[in-house]
């Protein structure tokens, strides 16, 4: 499960290109992005959070 490093949030939408991975925060007075590296992305993909995060 993802957690924003920025605020401590736990409510975020996966965001994936060719150039940049990540989560986007959706905490309103945070929504900062927190870019993943490749093993955490392989993580995520597992998670619930993430795969509801896509739809
Ligand atoms: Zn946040």
């Amino acid at each position: 499960m993802w957690t924003c490093p920025y605020c401590g949030n736990s409510g975020g939408v996966g965001f994936v290109d060719p150039n940049l991975k990540g989560m986007l925060c959706m905490h309103p007075n945070c929504g900062r992005f927190d870019e993943m590296t490749e093993g955490r992305i392989e993580l995520l993909m597992r998670s619930d959070l993430y795969e509801q995060s896509l739809v």
